[in-house]
């Protein structure tokens, strides 16, 4: 059996190494497969496989929101080298492909590929994004923000400087032993918060603690609401959580999975579960985005003040209905009677998580 992987982000990479470690014929093709990557990648240790690559990691966490949480639960930075990495016997085509069938991929020059094709090419279509700046500044200087041997997961007390109501938060976390990332984060908004808004309140933010603003910035840009494609993976098959932007580690899990079903010739489908989870997810982000700025902290409260079971349920497996169901039913439960309201009823409909009109 030959697959044929359309797509080297970190999906598309675990993909052919699992299909490969099946001795599966395996072809990965991307426009540009030695491009290297600026993301920084992240997940929750719990979420991640045994064998995932992690590069630093935290043994907790901790979120602001009009209270403080610490959250006893591992986080962890991924290793992007290893997340790219290949086996020698994967080929890799530079490429971009323009159509694909079931058992064909034709490339834009014309070649054409056969075997199983797979998916990967991330996300597509979609208007509602994560977007975020960051920089990566020595650990001492980053002491005002993020103890040693934490994450901090978002920090929702106001910047000093705004120009908009669009509420964002601190994000930091360790990316080696004596270096953090500092990221102004805006969760969700239609159409993501523009990225100088968000440089704006980075810059204030690290010019209150006198912190030199360092000349590279990482850029994010996630799409929430793409289209899930059946028989896709990864972002491209809406493993997009919509409220955190994650899709790797859910990849990695996933990996060994598909892999198999291809290596016994079965079809991959996304099951009724999957679509349900998305449906769920994504009518979750719309609530979130027509809260008013101000609730939005007092959300967040609400979430972690669930049970560390709840909280791991909503953020975690995308094929989780009972666990998805149960963790939005409680939150729900815990908000605010005036805010269950904005939540069934928003006032009106929303562009940004919080931003009214
Ligand atoms: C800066 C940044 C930080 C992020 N941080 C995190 C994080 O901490 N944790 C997390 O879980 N997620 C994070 N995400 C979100 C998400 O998980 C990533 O976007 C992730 O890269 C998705 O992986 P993927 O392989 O599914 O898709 P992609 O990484 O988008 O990879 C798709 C690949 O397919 C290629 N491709 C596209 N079209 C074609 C075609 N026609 N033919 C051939 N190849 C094609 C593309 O060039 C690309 O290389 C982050 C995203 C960004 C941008």
């Amino acid at each position: 059996m030959d697959v044929v992987v359309v797509g080297g982000g970190p999906a598309g990479r675990a993909l052919a190494r699992a299909c490969a470690a099946r001795n599966l014929d395996t072809t990965l093709v991307d426009p540009n497969p030695e491009r290297p990557w600026r993301a920084t990648y992240a997940a929750w240790v719990d979420e991640l496989p045994a064998d995932a690559p992690v590069a630093v990691s935290t043994s907790r966490a901790r979120a602001v929101t009009t209270a403080e949480h610490v959250i006893a639960r591992g986080y962890a930075v991924l290793d992007n080298e290893w997340l790219r990495r290949l086996p020698g016997d994967v080929r890799v085509v530079a490429g971009r492909v323009v159509a694909h069938t079931g058992g064909t991929a034709t490339l834009a020059d014309g070649r054409v590929l056969t075997g199983r094709v797979v998916d990967a090419t991330g996300t597509a279509g979609g208007r509602a994004a994560q977007t975020a700046v960051g920089v990566v500044v020595p650990a001492g200087s980053a002491r005002p923000f993020v103890g040693a041997d934490e994450a901090l997961i978002m920090d929702w007390r106001k910047p000093p400087a705004a120009t908009t109501a669009d509420p964002t938060f601190l994000y930091a976390i360790p990316v080696s032993a004596d270096e953090v990332l500092l990221e102004e984060t805006s969760l969700a908004r239609r159409p993501g918060l523009p990225l100088r808004e968000l440089r704006l309140r980075l810059h204030a933010r690290l010019a209150r603690h006198g912190i030199p603003v360092p000349r590279d910035e990482e850029r994010v840009r996630i799409t929430l609401d793409g289209r899930a494609r059946d028989g896709a993976f990864g972002a491209a098959a809406g493993w997009v959580h919509p409220a955190t932007g994650y899709s790797v580690a859910a990849a990695l899990r996933r990996a060994p999975v598909v892999a198999d079903a291809i290596a016994e010739g079965r079809k991959v489908t996304r099951s009724a579960a999957e679509r349900t989870v998305r449906t769920l997810r994504l009518r979750g982000m719309e609530a979130l985005l027509a809260l008013p700025p101000d609730d939005v902290p007092e959300f967040f409260n609400s979430f972690f003040k669930l049970s560390g079971s709840l909280q791991r349920d909503y953020l975690g497996g995308h094929d989780d209905l009972r666990g998805t169901a149960r963790a939005m039913l409680r939150l729900f439960d815990s908000v605010s009677w005036g805010m269950r309201a904005r939540l069934v009823f928003p006032v009106q409909s929303a562009k940004s998580a919080g931003t009214p009109g």
